[in-house]
């Protein structure tokens, strides 16, 4: 439950990909009884993850004051990354997304914002070029953000990754 707290807090991927990925990277057992560590691993992970993104937020709040300051009142366009409260990188399909540690995609997502980038000609995550308004076919992160309806058919295995019941 507790963990389930961290996640609802920071979701880059959204939450139930998110906890997906946690908990498989992790190594979550079944039984947490088993391996209370794994609890460790999770939470360090998104730990790590949350201190990049509040760098960066930090660092975008101290230049969008200097810009105000100086009479510029609307964001510049790459600032979209910002705006979503935390769900850069948003997977629509819980068990397709980025494999990497959390805070690797978060540092590399957040560049790619503040590149300039076409982000709908090119994946954020992991740069591969899109040719279609689809998630990303390699890491499955989707580059409209968690605006997109998908459907993505994965409610009965959500039930059991939630339930640790499934495989
Ligand atoms: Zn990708």
């Amino acid at each position: 439950m507790a963990l389930r707290e961290c996640v609802k807090c920071f979701q880059p991927y959204g939450f139930r990909a998110t906890w997906h990925h946690v908990i498989v990277s992790a190594n979550v057992p079944r039984l947490l009884e088993d391996d209370l560590d794994s609890l460790v691993r999770a939470v360090d992970e998104l730990e790590q993850a949350r201190a990049v993104w509040r760098s960066k937020s930090e660092e975008h709040a101290a230049l969008r004051r200097r810009e105000k300051a100086s009479g510029r009142r609307v964001p510049r366009r790459a600032d979209p990354w910002h705006a979503w409260a935390g769900l850069v990188a948003y997977c629509p399909d819980f068990e397709k997304h980025p494999t990497e540690r959390l805070d690797v995609v978060l540092r590399r997502v957040i560049s790619a914002f503040e590149s300039g980038v076409d982000l709908t000609a090119q994946c954020r995550a992991c740069a591969r070029a899109l040719t279609e308004d689809a998630p990303c076919p390699d890491c499955g992160v989707d580059p409209v953000g968690p605006t997109a309806v998908r459907r993505v058919g994965t409610v009965h295995r959500w039930r059991e990754v939630w339930l640790r019941s499934g495989s």
